[in-house]
């Protein structure tokens, strides 16, 4: 692989969501390890989708371990954690901003919201923070 303008590999990862099978889940482990090694060797950052449990997540990070430094730059952005952790990420249109609902891109301003108001901070201050995170992390301009 060697796309002029490359800036990231993924999404990939894990997902046990639905009703996986033994096979399936074997396929989806070696495939995402290739990927893992993929952004190992070109030094990209890995964009992380580890859905279904403790297991799934467990999974994922053993496989990430095996073959990144603990310096890589890896954006997680679905996985099984905790309330507070949920709060941060969306993985649209699975994982609504409200229960019952149909998450989208276009909640991305909800997002900013939500998390200005765990933090108590400015809507400026987050979407400020956020773009410079992604820029960094991308090495976009
Ligand atoms: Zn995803």
């Amino acid at each position: 692989m060697d796309v002029q303008g490359t800036v990231s590999v993924g999404e990939c990862g894990l997902d046990t969501s639905g009703r996986t099978s033994w096979r399936v889940l074997q396929r989806q482990k070696m495939i995402f390890e290739s990927q893992v090694r993929i952004a190992a060797r070109r030094g990209l950052p890995i964009v992380i989708h580890c859905r279904g449990g403790m297991r799934t997540s467990e999974e994922c990070l053993t496989i990430l371990g095996r073959h990144l430094m603990k310096t890589h730059c890896v954006h997680r952005h679905c996985f099984t954690g905790d309330l507070a952790e949920h709060r941060m990420w969306s993985d649209a249109p699975y994982l609504p901003l409200e229960r019952g609902g149909v998450g989208s891109p276009f909640q991305v301003e909800g997002v900013v919201e939500a998390i200005a108001e765990d933090r108590a901070i400015s809507i400026r201050l987050v979407a400020e923070a956020t773009t410079r995170n992604a820029r960094g992390l991308y090495q976009i301009e």
